[in-house]
């Protein structure tokens, strides 16, 4: 039976069957080792001058080949040790080899921690890319905090709930990745920049309390460290105020961060808060870094930014829109301006962010759950009530049947794990990550469809031609 590398040393002269890569190959010439690579880590196997057939077998073998192997587990001569692995005190004698899969050589090197690679190329084999010891550790890290997170909330009665991915146009202020449907000709779903209607829809329907590990998607110009699809961890909350909010968020990254980041700490704890117009005026920046020691890869400074405005004004157009999304309520004192037109680039809203050393790690609020003032905060950003109607009808008709009180907050887990992980980019912590431009070069995607496809979606496209 199989046994993984790191559990050789719990079998001194015992003889053992294991599994896995061949990491490297050293050939002293009486003696042949090979360091074997599975999941569990590293071990040094030894293929001895006899039998004969054995030893010529070995001969072949190079690195990234899947061999099986049977052997003796013994202690390694003295001074033959090597501290740097878990089972340095020990090797395997071989005894039996099998050739799984032998391997051509690999288009790139996997041994070290891969920043010095171009990013085409570890895109393009990023299977390859994935085997390397910093990746494997990132993702059991990603692996870890997730459940963390899912025993967290549901440990405090939160529910997991799927929402679709086929759905409708929900505004985070990003462009809509579309997908044709075929049984309703010349209509198209949208892929959800954030679950953020299906939440408050959930919290119409009784549940609470939800949470989701939630794909988005957002349609974006090449933005420095943005990937097209990413994963926020959803939560919307009922018949609470926006401290109950951030008082819990405050819990969970605390204690995540103790358990599954025990080396890291956090420069502030309870974390402060700043009004957004206090980080402007003294840090220039909605998100400010306010660790002590900017060069300390393991201090934390997490801080709750609040009092956003409702509305601001679009740089491009010059026009007034929503400042996080048209569901966050304004605080209860501006409700009248709001109603009335007033002063709207003065109307505080409770939205609050969770910055982390200079990045927005999570953002929410208080929604409104009214439709008037719903409707109101639409026809101010200058939307018709006839588009209201059309994309927004569902959500309105549902805050008249009985909509409790909610807020909640999504964390950009990618880039959460990041910072937690001294990642540069998200692209380190996605396990199929796209390039800044959109393309999955390993599937080569985006990519053109058989015409057939398009006929039967009563689509037509015009190639890659301006028109
Ligand atoms: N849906 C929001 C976003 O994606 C998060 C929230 O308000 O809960 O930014």
């Amino acid at each position: 039976m199989r046994i993984l590398t790191k559990e050789i040393v719990n079998k001194e002269n015992e003889e053992v069957e294991l599994m896995g890569w061949v990491a490297t190959r050293r050939d002293h010439g009486k003696l042949i080792f090979i360091d074997l690579r599975d999941r569990s880590g590293i071990s040094q196997v030894v293929f001895l001058p006899k039998p004969e057939e054995l030893r010529q077998l070995a001969d072949k073998l190079r690195s990234e080949w899947v061999v099986k192997i049977i052997g003796k587990v013994s202690r390694r001569p003295k001074g033959m040790e090597n501290p740097e692995i878990e089972t340095g005190n020990f090797e395997i004698q071989a005894e039996k080899l099998e050739i799984l899969n032998p391997a051509e050589a690999l288009p790139i090197n996997i041994e070290t921690d891969g920043y010095e690679i171009g990013e085409d190329v570890r895109m393009k084999y990023r299977y390859l890319d994935l085997r390397r010891q910093r990746l494997q550790k990132n993702f059991r890290t990603r692996a870890k905090t997730v459940k963390f997170i899912r025993d967290f909330l549901i440990e405090k009665d939160f529910v997991e709930i799927e929402t679709p991915i086929l759905s409708k146009s929900t505004p985070e202020g990003a462009r809509d990745y579309l997908v044709a449907s075929r049984l309703q000709p010349g209509k198209f779903y949208a892929l959800p920049q954030s679950p953020q209607q299906y939440k408050q829809l959930l919290m119409v329907a009784g549940f609470e309390r939800y949470f989701q590990i939630a794909k988005c998607f957002r349609d974006e110009d090449t933005r420095g460290d943005r990937q097209p699809e990413f994963t926020q961890l959803d939560l919307e909350m009922s018949f609470i105020e926006r401290e109950d909010v951030l008082n819990l968020m405050e819990e969970m990254t605390v204690s995540l961060v103790k358990t599954v980041f025990p080396k890291k700490t956090i420069s502030q704890i309870p974390f402060p808060v700043l009004t957004h117009k206090e980080a402007i005026e003294n840090y220039g920046s909605d998100k400010p870094d306010l660790r002590k020691d900017k060069n300390n890869p393991d201090e934390l400074a997490f801080a709750w930014i609040i009092d956003f405005p409702v509305f601001e004004k679009d740089e491009k157009t010059g026009k007034i829109t929503y400042s996080h999304n048209p569901f966050t309520a304004p605080k209860p004192e501006f409700n009248d301006d709001l109603m009335n037109g007033r002063n709207l680039e003065k109307l505080v809203s409770q939205q609050y962010d969770l910055a982390l050393n200079g990045f927005e790690t999570a953002g929410g609020g208080i929604r409104i759950n009214k439709p008037e003032l719903l409707e109101k905060v639409f026809e101010t950003i200058g939307y018709s009530k006839e588009h209201i109607r059309k994309d927004f009808g569902h959500i309105l008709e549902a805050f008249k049947l009985g909509a409790p009180p909610h807020g909640g907050i999504a964390f950009g887990l990618d880039r959460l794990l990041a910072i937690l992980q001294n990642e540069p980019n998200i692209r380190e912590v996605i396990a199929f990550s796209k390039t800044g431009d959109g393309r999955d070069l390993m599937m080569d995607a985006p990519s053109e469809v058989d015409e057939k496809q398009l006929k039967e979606l009563k689509l037509k496209t015009y190639g890659t031609k301006r028109i």
